[in-house]
């Protein structure tokens, strides 16, 4: 469990943060609501698994933070939209990760 304002994370027990004083949340909740504020944005969409775990070590590789939003861990149903798992990454490292995501996928073309 993960507290929201302060980013500790406690072992098993453990409900409200001891420095907050705010009700903790699971990982995945912590994950979605990090998304949600402005400084995150969606540098990559796929559907793709395997594909997307390897752009984001490619991406951490190079220092990026990467947050893997999968959609299709949720309930609600996706309509017309194949491409349920977002790469996401922070405001200030969008260009960068746009420019390696590029890069591996022009290698990618010139290997075939
Ligand atoms: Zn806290």
């Amino acid at each position: 469990m993960i507290c929201p304002e302060c980013n500790n994370e406690y072992a098993g027990g453990i409900t409200v943060c001891p420095v907050c004083n705010v009700e903790l949340i699971d990982e995945k909740e912590f994950r979605e609501r990090k998304t949600q504020t402005q400084e995150w944005v969606t540098v990559y969409t796929t559907n793709d698994d395997i594909e997307a775990a390897m752009l984001k070590s490619n991406l951490e590789f190079a220092g990026i933070e990467v947050v893997i939003i999968d959609k299709k861990d949720s309930s609600f149903p996706v309509w017309g939209d194949l491409s349920v798992i977002k790469l996401d990454v922070r405001r200030e490292d969008a260009e960068k990760a746009r420019r390696i995501i590029d890069d591996i996928q022009e290698n990618d073309k010139e290997s075939e």
